[in-house]
């Protein structure tokens, strides 16, 4: 299983495209999954399905069987699909679906305990919350939503480059002394901004064996976030 930069949703490692934004798998995506499955900064989507474990497990020894998955806004497909609905967590109150089991690349729902005739699902807009746990198992994201999901992995990802490049800067500082930049922050500059100082830096680099460039995935990810980062201000 690898994710989609395009779409940051789950595909499989040997697909071309994506079956879910229909895009060419880019070249580099697997090293991206990679990343992101050893990252110790950001919850990897295998902790954040233990979480979701750890805290059913909790309420249900607290003595609460029926949970609440309420959405967080921005999220995968598949928080999507089972976001704002309540959950029978010992499959004995039938009248709610069971807990489903799938893992994922975002916080995007939160657990707690459902009281009944008192906890709200605001999602429902005063529809009887029986029938709305009970809809369409469908991905309802709005066009804003997918987006800002897209925009929440990339800067996950940017922020995981980032701890890269500072080792890559070093090692090129070691390998290259008159070449590397002065300062990180000036590596950082030419590298996203893909200046000829860059790719002339790059060539030298690779000819003592070392790869200082982003790979083609990378350099689509790192466009998209500095881009929604200076329209956006986040940083
Ligand atoms: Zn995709
Ligand atoms: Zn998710």
């Amino acid at each position: 299983m690898i994710y989609c930069i395009y779409c940051w949703e789950q595909i499989g490692e040997s697909d071309h495209f994506c079956m879910h934004c229909g895009k060419k798998v880019a070249e580099g995506t697997k090293e991206i999954t990679n990343l992101m499955m050893q990252s110790e900064v950001y919850p990897s989507p295998i902790t954040v399905a233990r979480r979701r474990v750890q805290q059913t497990k909790e309420l249900l020894f607290a003595g609460y069987s029926l949970h609440l998955w309420g959405g967080n806004g921005s999220c995968c497909s598949g928080c999507a699909k089972y976001r704002d609905r309540i959950y029978s967590a010992d499959g004995k109150d039938r009248r709610f679906p069971t807990i489903p089991q799938y893992i994922c690349t975002c916080p995007g729902v939160s657990i707690g305990a459902y009281f009944e005739g008192i906890t709200k699902i605001s999602a429902a807009k005063g529809q009887n919350p029986i029938s709305f746990s009970n809809r369409p198992f469908l991905d309802n994201r709005t066009k804003k939503e997918k987006t800002n999901y897209i925009h929440f992995v990339d800067r996950r990802i940017y922020t995981l480059l980032n701890q890269k490049d500072k080792v890559t800067y070093q090692q090129l500082k070691i390998i290259l002394p008159e070449d590397a930049p002065r300062s990180f922050s000036g590596f950082k500059r030419m590298k996203n901004e893909d200046t000829k100082n860059f790719s002339e830096l790059s060539k030298k680099a690779s000819s003592t064996g070392m790869d200082i460039s982003y790979s083609y995935a990378e350099r689509i990810v790192v466009k998209r976030y500095l881009k929604e980062a200076k329209e956006t201000g986040f940083r």
